[in-house]
């Protein structure tokens, strides 16, 4: 079966999904298609008194259905279940995702459905397998650490990988026996819908898993203001996380996992494999345009390898073609708004007023559609804008280093500090750097996420606080209770 399709064909889900049923609704924000412009859909806006319903009804549904308290191993078989039925759904999740969002449909089978499958099982696996401890204490006392559900978690998600992200938050905290009212970003919110009706299919009782939609200032602010959400957990911008910090602290005080924005380092040295680093960054950029949150947007480059190293990317670089998303044979991502698009030429503008050199791409592709070529900036300045703010496209700044010091204090970004590259075959200096890096990943020798779901993911300093990911995920899904008895 082909996996292209006709997006004016695909029939989508609409409305905020509340105790296993849509809520009719009409009107709400006008959505457009990445891949051509066009108008397709609308999202409806949850005002607080239809998020203060998914809250109640998720309270209701976790007392009523026992979700919390059922045998551990009962929540593993089901997230077993909703693993199988998101891969028998692949083509109907890939293609939902693919309509709205950046994700082209071929990738959002084989990397979006089948890895979100494979951390829904890393994460049912969990379930009956992490537990409190009994502790050291005084022969005539028993200390005991209980872990415990936080109950109804709020999520929020970006729109850069819609579905991917939903896993993250979802599949923890079902596993650690919560409920949940999760917000999709207004932009994409349908593969997300598509993927809590497979979770209620597979056995997650109705109501656990609410859905609503809308954007931020009106329903994301709803949610990160209830007092009966015990925990709040989000992907998206920094400046997102300091207003939801800012609304949570108003009200309240409340755990929260924040995964935000990043403006990642890629340092090649000069003994490195340049043909590896250079597919490595070339793909670290262009991956999704550039719209991902590691995204390594900053070449440090010794200064003898500069030039074969910019001519190796100039190369890597050039094959991009824009195709849509919904196109089985696309590869290359538009950007998600014409919003965005104009950032991003703006941005690359004032780097060039600035003195700073396109050596690739430079500007949007003509045709339809919100595509920007890959592109790569020399002769930067350390302020440019092109240098310090996340850019959430295919622009790659390249700046010179002359000592593993230099190479450092350019590494360290004043604000983010997500994820870090390295191409050195000198292992003492790897792991000299790795030490000294201010990231809550570095990839050596290579770049870029793999299948390995243990390793947690989350920023340093304004990129996050707290991981998704890994156990550490699971963990912060349950609130732990000191208990010493004496005997
Ligand atoms: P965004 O911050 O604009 O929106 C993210 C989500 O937050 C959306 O659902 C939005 O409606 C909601 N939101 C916005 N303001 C809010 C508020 N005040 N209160 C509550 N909710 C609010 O981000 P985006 O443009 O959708 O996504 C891109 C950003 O996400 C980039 O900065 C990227 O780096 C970041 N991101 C981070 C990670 C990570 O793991 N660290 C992963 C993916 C994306």
């Amino acid at each position: 079966m082909t996996l292209s399709f006709d997006p004016a064909a695909l029939a989508l889900p609409h409305g905020h999904y509340i105790g296993g049923r849509y809520r009719a609704t009409e009107g709400g924000l006008a959505l457009r298609r990445p891949s051509d412009g066009r108008a397709f859909a609308d999202c409806p806006v949850a005002d607080a008194t239809v998020v203060d319903e998914a809250v109640q009804t998720a309270r209701a549904a976790l007392k009523a259905s026992g979700w919390a308290d059922v045998r551990p191993r009962d929540r593993v078989n089901v997230l077993h279940r909703w693993a199988a039925l998101v891969e028998q759904h692949a083509t109907r999740l890939a293609r939902l995702e693919a309509v709205a969002s950046t994700r082209p449909v071929g990738q959002a089978v084989t990397a979006d459905v089948a890895v979100s499958a494979e951390q829904i099982r890393f994460f049912a696996e969990l379930a009956d397998k992490e537990g409190g401890d009994v502790v050291p204490t005084a022969s005539d006392h028993l200390g005991m650490i209980l872990t415990e559900p936080y109950g109804v978690v709020g999520a929020i998600t970006p729109w850069n990988f819609p579905l991917s992200i939903a896993v993250w938050k979802l599949a923890p905290a079902l596993a650690a026996g919560n409920a949940v009212v999760l917000k999709p970003s207004e932009m994409t919110p349908f593969a997300t819908l598509q993927l809590v009706e497979l979770a209620e299919q597979a056995g997650v009782p109705a109501g656990v898993v609410n859905v609503v939609l809308g954007d931020g200032p009106t329903t994301g602010n709803a949610i990160t203001g209830h007092p009966d959400i015990a925990k709040i957990s989000f992907t998206g911008s920094t400046a997102a996380g300091q207003a939801i910090m800012a609304n949570v602290s108003r009200g309240g005080v409340k755990p929260m996992t924040l995964e935000l924005g990043g403006k990642s380092p890629q340092i090649v040295f000069a003994d490195a494999d340049l043909a590896l680093a250079a597919d490595c960054i070339a793909r670290g950029i262009t991956y999704n345009a550039g719209q991902v949150c590691v995204a390594g947007s900053r070449l440090l480059v010794e200064r003898s390898v500069a030039p074969a190293l910019t001519e190796a990317l100039s190369r890597a670089m050039a094959h991009a073609k824009p195709q849509a998303t919904w196109d089985e044979a696309a590869t290359y991502s538009p950007i998600i708004s014409e919003r965005q698009l104009n950032r991003i030429e703006s941005i690359v503008a004032a780097a060039v007023a600035q003195g700073a050199e396109v050596i690739v791409g430079g500007r949007r592709f003509d045709g339809d559609g919100y595509y920007f070529q890959p592109t790569v900036l020399t002769g930067v300045t350390e302020t440019s804008p092109a240098v310090t703010e996340e850019i959430f496209g295919p622009v790659l700044t390249v700046q010179i280093f002359d000592s593993e010091e230099e190479a450092l204090a350019l590494a360290n970004h004043p604000t983010y500090g997500l994820a870090s590259g390295l191409f050195t075959r000198d292992l003492s200096r790897a792991l000299r750097i790795t030490k000294q890096i201010e990231a809550g990943t570095v990839w050596v020798n290579r770049y870029g996420r793999s299948r390995d779901h243990i390793l947690p993911t989350g920023g340093y300093r304004n990129s996050g606080v707290g991981k998704d990911l890994g156990r550490e995920a699971y963990k912060a899904n349950r609130r732990q209770k000191s208990v010493l008895i004496a005997l």
